[in-house]
């Protein structure tokens, strides 16, 4: 898909409104990237919280010099550390409130692993990526425009400052336009969501008066592996099961001991391998049970979205990979098992003759609509015993290592499941509508996000509907070093505010 900056509107030409945004950002394009770098310039993981309390500040005056009203904190009842940022702007006449959602908080650095040149948090601009041979350029002067393609460095640049200021700024270049949102807006920002938003929850409990809506949008997360703006209407959930099968008691020589005594690795090696097939699909029994089906439109829209399985093959370097049941967009509408990690013994140096006492792997459960996760962790464990193991929540006694020869021990995580909204609600035609008069090439329906982000809180204490739209390129090595933003996705992201604000 060409990301080409569009000069001529007969290719990419929008809504008259969304022109207008445009030549708001194109006339106020320093002052905005300025204003974005000052707040890159804070740095916001959630456990600093003089630095977040800062990074909450900045918001908050960045929002009454928007004119925004009623801007305050919003704190958990248990912990003054992480507030949230309120603020609300009330359209006379308007019919629907939409809250518009995005986090401050970013993951957590480590400095060391980040490029040359870069540092987390003294945001940088470059030419392309930095992956792509990309290098580090001098900010331009106010009289010479940005070039779209360029990015900034920076910790929470896409991840999700963007959507911070993305949506700020969407509201100002509506006003300052000379135009007036449909709907009465209401502002959210959260600053504990990398680290699991554990209060957010006492957050909305607290305030469910003011935090009323007809629809929250989750500006979270990348546009699609094409480059094309995607909306998404769910989010898959989460959990973890940790498994550790054991041999003798003390790790024994190879040589004297090797194929008669039991090993720990060699046997988690065939119990993990039991529990997929060469296709990528889960032979746990029962595993995609629950799982609710598709509604046609749903189908419908998977069938238009893009096929990135090659570009994305090509782009993370392994090669194609017979997968008979389904392609990339089809597997992230199911449940999936994935091993986050193994240990037992060492290699390379740390390598020594032994058979090893135990080994253990993570375990990783995402979940989509229908799945529960305390079930589908249930299956797992039905799984491993099927196998012929004796199942154990703690370090096995002497007693049951001479009874059974077969012993895992099993250490369940908490989790959360999916959520999922209908494509058929006519604010969800609404949104869809309001995004596609931003572009003229194709947006992207998405039933479900790959990735997990507990959105089922907003329906268990506030009862409301949730739609994802996201803004940052899909190469913004979000959550890891070297994260960054392409400028042309943050004044794309403005522009889809922007039509949100306005839907008709
Ligand atoms: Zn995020």
């Amino acid at each position: 898909m060409s990301a080409a900056v569009c000069f001529t509107h007969f290719l990419c030409a929008q809504s008259a409104d969304v022109l207008k945004v445009r030549n708001y950002f194109e006339n106020n394009q320093h002052s905005i990237l300025n204003e974005f770098v000052s707040f890159l310039s804070i740095p916001n993981v959630t456990n600093d919280s003089a630095n977040i309390r800062r990074n909450a500040d900045f918001i908050m005056n960045a929002m009454n010099t928007r004119g925004i009203q009623n801007v305050q904190l919003l704190y958990p009842t248990t912990t003054k550390a992480v507030p949230s940022v309120y603020g609300e702007a009330l359209i006379p006449g308007a019919a629907q409130t939409i809250i518009f959602y995005a986090h401050y908080d970013g993951q957590p650095v480590i400095p060391s692993q980040w490029a040359k040149g870069l540092a987390p948090f003294t945001p940088v601009l470059t030419k392309e990526s930095l992956e792509k041979g990309g290098s580090i350029i001098n900010f331009p002067p106010s009289s010479t425009p940005y070039d779209l393609q360029n990015r900034i460095y920076a910790r929470g640049a896409s991840d999700d400052k963007a959507g911070v200021m993305a949506i700020l700024n969407a509201y100002d270049a509506i006003v300052k336009s000379g135009m007036k949102p449909t709907v009465n807006i209401k502002f959210f920002f959260e600053g504990e969501e990398e680290a699991g938003s554990d209060h957010l929850f006492e957050i909305l409990q607290t305030n469910t008066a003011l935090l009323q809506s007809d629809l929250w949008i989750i500006c979270d997360g990348p546009v699609h592996q094409s480059g094309l703006k995607q909306v998404v209407f769910g989010v898959r959930g989460d959990t973890h099961v940790e498994v550790t099968v054991y041999g003798s008691k003390r790790p024994l020589h190879s040589g004297h001991y090797g194929n008669w005594a039991p090993s720990p690795a060699m046997m988690l090696a065939k119990l993990l391998a039991s529990m997929k097939d060469d296709n990528g699909r889960v032979t746990i029994k029962g595993f995609y049970d629950d799982v609710i089906p598709l509604t046609a439109k749903e189908k419908k829209a998977l069938e238009l979205v893009p096929p990135v399985d090659e570009q994305m093959q090509k782009e993370l370097g392994f090669a194609k990979r017979e997968m008979k049941d389904f392609n990339l967009a089809g597997a992230i509408n199911l449940p999936s098992l994935n091993i986050n990690g193994m240990q037992s013994g060492g290699v390379g140096k740390n390598a020594s003759n032994v058979i090893t006492t135990s080994a253990t792997a993570k375990i990783d459960l995402r979940l989509v609509a229908g799945n529960d996760w305390k079930k589908q962790q249930q299956k797992v464990i039905t799984h491993i015993q099927a196998q012929g193991y004796f199942i154990t929540y703690k370090e096995p006694t002497d007693e049951e290592r001479a009874k059974y020869p077969k012993i895992a021990k099993i250490e369940l995580s908490g989790g959360y499941n999916a959520q999922k909204t209908s494509m058929n609600l006519p604010i969800a035609q609404k949104v869809i509508a309001a995004v596609q008069s931003t572009t003229k090439e194709q947006v992207v329906l998405m039933p479900t996000l790959g990735g997990s982000l507990p959105l089922f809180v907003f329906e268990k204490y506030l009862n409301a509907k949730t739609i994802t739209v996201p803004i940052a390129n899909h190469d913004n090595n979000q959550h890891a070093e070297n994260e960054n933003i392409r400028l042309l996705n943050f004044r794309n992201g403005i522009e889809t505010f922007a039509a949100l604000m306005m839907m008709k």
